[in-house]
């Protein structure tokens, strides 16, 4: 199907193409216009949901306003898909010699007589489209396989950051905001979702086509228009107020629309409640959307959410627990984009935080108001946080604000700085501000900004207005203590240090190599200290660090420790000195741990394991400490330690003498944790025990304890004899150790057989993808790989990057097969992957596992010699310097590791709880 674009897109290359010496701005469009009404009609007829075409025609009306004179009108239309028929502007012809498509920036360029400042233009374009299907960006096909094995064709959208130019010429960026009537002809037996509902339609019987018109949306932005025409069909929700809810999908995934069609109208009334302003106030529908080819989790398309299936179908008894939550937390997010993004939108994509932030902090504080057991509050903390502080250690973090002008720059943009790092800040303000304020800032933002773009800033006057009685408090005006933050990349580590009573507190940025002492932060400060009552409960800041001082104040007598940063509610790293450090390690050893709760204990795990990373603490330091986790089955505690673990296990390579030996050590500790949740024992009402039993048989048989082997293996052996799968929570693992330890290829290919027989049940098919990669059979691998990139095999594309990161991160023999297997196809690769992202994103994935010299050389010398893609050039370098840092920090640290598990390992009391718990087992199985 590629080929089929590549012919059609040879013969609209007939449209006049200009590119010339392109600099960064020339992607922006001249700030001139201010658009207010599209029309637009889109005639799509039966061949397009066939084999046989990909086109449709289209024409635009677009009214705008000019702020200046100006003797041509620039807009965007993507060279590629939109071939030019005919232009008129203001009512005259424009001749073709006087408009042209500059092929790089897809900027259509008008020219025209001098039109005056202040007068409206109106552009009408009649052209003809195509639909994409070499990826699933702008208006693009996708297909699935009915019941009958017949296959159906469907055309959709996903516009952001910079597709809809592929469906329509338009002014395509996100402060050009302007009202929309769509028109649609499509053939009759299909249906159209469009972001607002339909008000007329009519029926040709000649030519079977339909013509529906629809209701004008709000003012809104390009990339959030959305249509998609298929023969779904749809499941009508619980409505939220005046609002009607329908889930839709492909027919025979109806029974997975449940979860959604429940849950979605009270995250919704949620949002109404917190922003102060109804969702049906802007919309009079929703309707959310599982589209079989999807590039990403969903889009939050006003009125029109679209999804990947798992991301928004779910099956009572075959999806997991893990699976319901991503459906709400994701649908959560993309809710909360109704509000910001949608209703209030980033002036430009240099600030996408302003979206992704807020949408990425409601993700979890939303279903925490609905569903507080699942502690989504603390989740966060160990989901989003520690990632965010993980990749804002290195020294090309780009800041939450700055300047991004090309498309590649745009959509590299949507990032873990811009979504998880975001979200971080505004938790952090929020817990300064206290969430009554917080509450009544965010309504000021949205009541002040609805309809219109905004900056950075103007979060922060708004949020500040609620606090104008209490502004006392902060150090300085709202918008200087955030404006570090947000144009610094980076966060700051301080550094507690206490002589006698009296404690100093510094900062500088946190970096795993390098050097910065010139970035600097206001710093809202919690702490707890021994002899508080209520430890870790208050958020509200103590004092505040500012970037000209350091902080001193006297601790009360006889306090053994502090630890700052209560709920780890601000966005810092807190190194100690080594009294204070010894003090907390001998806190964690006692009873309750001498009241440090467990999300204070995730941080202080994530911290040590990194700092030591950066080397302001020994491994020695923080090995110590973390021999309290023999007590510990907190999954908050555990999930940061084998995130540490994991980084140690991946450096050294797991099949190493060190790596067996941290393996061991692990093990060991975890026997609480491991026997805290027995596979005997299943509750799927208890969110938290389930996946912390999923987190600790998943490590435990990871690190060959053959008890958890043993207990997997045996439920895979009873899959196997009565064709009934294992329980819908331990499927993920019971697969992956089946795999990993058999002996037997047949039960690769049971579960493959698996994989193709469950087409209509998308979170069982990515289950079965993510563990097939956990085969140690190179063959096995190479066989799986290929069908990844064969057409017909059952992969989609969409998950062909699943199944590589299976086979990397699945064992140490899959990274050198995946590396090999990327060098001996990679023509194929290339061209099948084309976003350059994917493929950019695959080599780093494979880089960052590399344990061996002859590894980086293999990619270097591949990389040297071959002529790849310029901007997978850019992606293989950095890989390479990754792989190169992480050889270095092998070098650095191996000795003093080996020298640590050489001398005993963990201060743990030296007993093997394994031999203890088989023992155990034995004798309740006599
Ligand atoms: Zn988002």
């Amino acid at each position: 199907m590629g080929l089929h674009l590549n012919l059609a897109l040879i013969c609209f290359l007939t449209v006049k193409i200009v590119a010339s010496e392109t600099i960064p701005e020339d992607y922006r469009l001249p700030d001139l216009y201010d658009p207010m009404f599209y029309q637009i009609q889109i005639v799509i007829t039966q061949e397009a949901f066939t084999e046989a075409s990909n086109e449709f025609t289209g024409q635009i009306q677009s009214f705008f306003t000019l702020k200046n004179e100006t003797e041509s009108i620039s807009l965007h239309a993507h060279h590629d898909f939109i071939k030019i028929n005919r232009i008129q502007l203001n009512g005259d012809e424009v001749a073709s010699d006087n408009y042209n498509v500059d092929n790089v920036t897809d900027i259509l360029t008008i020219n025209t007589a001098l039109l005056e400042a202040g007068s409206i233009g109106i552009l009408l374009i009649e052209y003809t489209g195509v639909l994409s299907t070499s990826d699933n960006y702008g208006f693009y096909k996708s297909s699935y396989i009915d019941d009958d094995g017949n296959t159906k064709y469907l055309a959709t959208t996903f516009f952001s950051p910079v597709y809809a130019r592929r469906a329509f010429p338009c002014f395509d960026e996100p402060a050009l905001k302007a009202t929309f009537d769509f028109i649609f002809t499509f053939p009759s037996d299909l249906n159209i979702l469009f972001n607002t509902d339909y008000f007329y339609s009519e029926t040709n019987t000649t030519s079977g086509l339909k013509t529906i018109s629809f209701n004008t949306t709000p003012r809104m932005s390009t990339f959030l228009l959305a249509f998609v025409l298929s023969d779904f069909t749809c499941t009508t929700g619980v409505p939220a107020a005046s609002v009607p809810l329908e889930v839709c999908s492909r027919n025979a995934t109806v029974a997975s629309r449940q979860l959604a069609s429940e849950i979605g109208a009270s995250l919704l009334e949620s949002l109404s409640n917190y922003t102060g302003f109804s969702y049906n106030m802007a919309m009079q529908k929703l309707h959310q959307v599982a589209i079989p080819d999807f590039a990403a989790n969903a889009m939050e398309n006003w009125g029109l959410i679209t999804y990947r299936e798992t991301a928004l179908l779910w099956d009572e008894t075959e999806s997991s627990n893990y699976y319901k939550q991503r459906v709400i937390t994701v649908m959560a997010h993309e809710l909360a984009h109704q509000w910001f993004g949608n209703l209030v939108t980033l002036y430009w994509w240099s600030a996408i935080f302003l979206k992704e932030g807020f949408a990425t902090y409601f993700q979890y504080h939303t279903p925490h108001e609905v569903i507080p057991a699942w502690e989504l509050d603390k989740q966060f903390v160990i989901e989003q946080q520690h990632s965010a502080l993980l990749r804002d250690a290195l020294e090309n973090a780009h800041a939450l604000h700055a300047d991004v002008f090309t498309p590649a720059e745009i959509t590299a943009r949507f990032s873990t700085i811009s979504y998880n790092k975001g979200a971080c800040i505004l938790r952090m303000v929020q817990h300064f501000m206290g969430e009554d304020h917080f509450k009544e800032g965010i309504q000021n933002y949205t009541a002040t900004h609805e309809y219109a773009s905004v900056e950075p800033d103007d979060v922060w006057v708004a949020l500040s207005s609620s606090v104008l009685e209490s502004v006392s408090y902060l150090p300085d005006d709202f918008t200087i203590v955030m404006e570090n933050w947000i144009t610094q990349p980076g966060y700051p580590v301080l550094y507690v240090s206490v002589n006698e009573r009296t404690v100093t507190i510094s900062q500088k940025r946190f970096l795993f190599s390098g050097e910065d002492t010139t970035s600097k932060w206001y710093v809202p400060i919690s702490y707890s200290i021994s002899l508080d009552p209520d430890k870790f409960g208050r958020t509200s800041p103590i004092l505040w660090l500012t970037p000209d001082s350091d902080e001193t104040f006297t601790l009360p007598v006889n306090c053994s420790w502090i630890i700052l940063n209560n709920k780890q509610s601000a966005y810092y790293r807190v190194n100690y000195d080594d009294g204070l450090w010894d003090n907390i390690a001998t806190a964690l050893l006692s009873y309750n741990f001498d009241g440090i709760t467990d999300l204070n204990r995730a941080q202080i795990v994530d911290d040590l394991f990194n700092l030591a990373r950066a080397s302001y603490v020994n491994y020695a330091r923080v090995l110590d400490t973390l021999a309290f986790l023999t007590n510990d089955i907190s999954y908050f505690s555990w999930y940061s330690a084998f995130s540490g673990f994991d980084f140690l296990l991946t450096r050294v390579g797991e099949d190493s003498f060190l790596g067996r030996s941290i393996s061991a050590t692990v093990l060991n500790s975890m026997f609480a944790l491991y026997s805290s949740v027995p596979i005997a024992v299943l509750d799927e009402d208890d969110q938290i025990y389930t996946l912390k039993q999923v987190l600790a048989y998943s490590w435990a048989c990871r690190l060959g304890s053959q008890d958890c082997i043993q207990q997997l293996q045996t439920l895979f052996s009873q899959y196997r004899s009565s064709g009934v799968r294992p329980n819908k929570n331990l499927r993920g693992i019971v697969y992956c150790n089946a795999l990993r330890y058999t002996s037997d290829s047949s039960d690769w290919n049971f579960l493959w057989e698996a994989y193709t027989n469950s087409n209509d049940l998308a979170t069982e098919q990515i289950t079965i993808l993510s563990a097939l990669g956990c085969s140690r059979d190179e063959d096995i691998l190479r066989e799986y790989l290929s069908k990844s990139i064969t057409d017909g095999s059952g992969i989609r594309t969409q998950d062909s990057l699943s199944v590589f990161s299976s086979v990397y991160t699945g064992s140490p023999k899959g990274i050198d097969v995946a590396l090999d297997f990327l060098i001996e196809n990679f023509e194929v690769i290339a061209a099948r992957y084309t976003s350059m992202n994917s493929l950019g994103n695959l080599i780093r994935g494979i880089a960052e596992r590399f344990t061996t010299e002859s590894q980086v050389s293999k990619l270097r010398s591949f990389i040297e010699t071959e002529n790849l893609p310029e901007a997978f050039q850019v992606a293989a370098n950095e890989a390479l310097e990754t792989a190169n840092t992480n050889l270095i920090w092998l070098e650095t640290f191996r000795d003093d590791l080996l020298q640590y598990y050489d001398n005993g390992g963990y201060r743990t009391v030296g007993v093997s709880f394994w031999i203890l718990v088989i023992f155990v087992l034995l004798l309740s199985n006599s």
